[in-house]
């Protein structure tokens, strides 16, 4: 069984007095940053000079300095920057500002399993990763429940890595909901194959390729859009709530018996295989090494990827539709041109 947490494990005083920095102010750094803050913690935004986000993160009522002199008057640093640029910014801003007995934190284990980051021996190397978006990391902290999260100890150079890691999760509200005990390679590992072969990767080419299927065989596109992304939410969220069984109850008999004879045609053997050579690519280290160099090169094929993507027709059909169901739409949902 798996060792979780909870916030009768998380004693806050193994942080008390200690000022924490995050680094980066995106989707978990203003999360991180708020909540802690809001949970009595002495917190310091680093940002990179000229960042759009400064401004934002003062109103939220927080301090914000550069990057290198957060580091430098922290006693732990939570790096929470696109996981390309950490290499670069650690080099630079961090590690020079580094103190024996600091903790350096991060969300995900990318730069130290993949060793872009080598932390120097007297640091705490710990990592919070909560499971689910900073939105989310916000509003359940704000609800009085919380996110869970998983902790990985890479280094304890103090004899107190864990307890502090537990006490930061504490702060962010994920011990409200469970804190499992991982390691760097493993959380690393298994959210790169998940969010490669079905929570990204797989659910989308799944649902590009069965409403290509549909428009191509003459349906309308807009029915071939509802049937299979729209009504994808309410499937999932039935999963979400209890497992595929729930979801089986749930739906028809004749969906139930298409699902049993029908699903393993559609991901079969061959899908496994491929599911294998991806965690292999992984667990090898070829997808970082192609996505460190796709990052070097300014980007050019995840770029391209992206355009093509978003100008798809399952795309222009799904923002027309979009359009009969307003409350659906917000800023957020329109991804930025
Ligand atoms: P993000 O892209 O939303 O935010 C990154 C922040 O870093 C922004 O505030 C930006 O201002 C700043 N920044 C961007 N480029 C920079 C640069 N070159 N130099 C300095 N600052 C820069 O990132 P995120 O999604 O919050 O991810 C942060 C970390 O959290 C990553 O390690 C990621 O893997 C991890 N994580 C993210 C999620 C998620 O749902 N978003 C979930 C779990 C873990
Ligand atoms: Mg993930």
């Amino acid at each position: 069984m798996a060792t979780i947490y909870y916030d009768k494990d998380a004693d806050a005083s193994a942080l008390s007095g200690q000022k924490i920095a995050v680094l980066g102010f995106g989707s978990q750094g203003h999360a991180h940053a708020l909540n802690l803050k809001d949970s009595g913690f002495d917190v310091v935004v680093g940002l990179r000079d000229g960042s759009s986000s400064a401004a934002k993160a003062r109103e939220g009522g927080l301090t914000v300095k550069p990057i290198g002199e957060a580091v430098a008057e922290a006693d732990v640093v939570m790096v929470l920057l696109p996981d390309t640029s950490q290499a670069r910014v650690y080099g630079e801003e961090i590690a020079p500002n580094l103190e024996p007995g600091n903790m350096l934190m991060f969300a995900h284990g990318f730069n130290i399993h993949f060793r872009t980051i080598d932390p120097p021996g007297d640091v705490d190397v710990t990592m919070i990763a909560p499971k689910g978006p900073g939105h989310l990391v916000r509003r359940t902290y704000e609800q009085g429940i919380g996110t869970p999260a998983l902790v990985a100890v890479h280094r304890d150079a103090t004899g107190k890595a864990l307890q502090r890691a537990l006490a930061y999760a504490g702060a962010i509200g994920c011990a409200r909901a469970g804190v499992i005990e991982t390691s760097f390679e493993e959380e690393t590992e298994t959210d790169l194959f998940g969010e490669q072969s079905i929570l990204c990767g797989g659910t989308s080419a799944l649902v590009r390729s069965a409403f290509d299927t549909l428009v191509e065989a003459g349906y309308q596109p807009e029915i071939a859009y509802f049937e299979c992304l729209h009504e994808l939410k309410l499937i999932v969220d039935l999963m979400y709530e209890g497992g595929l069984s729930w979801m089986r109850y749930s739906v028809s008999d004749t969906a139930e018996y298409g699902d049993y004879t029908r699903g393993p045609r559609v991901v079969n053997d061959a899908t496994r295989e491929e599911m294998r050579r991806i965690l292999d690519e992984i667990r090898g280290g070829a997808f970082a090494k192609e996505w460190i160099g796709e990052a070097e090169a300014g980007f050019p094929n995840f770029l391209r990827m992206r355009q093509e993507a978003r100008s798809s027709r399952l795309e222009e059909v799904g923002r027309g539709l979009r359009r009969m169901m307003p409350w659906l739409e917000s800023e957020r949902k329109v991804p930025p041109t």
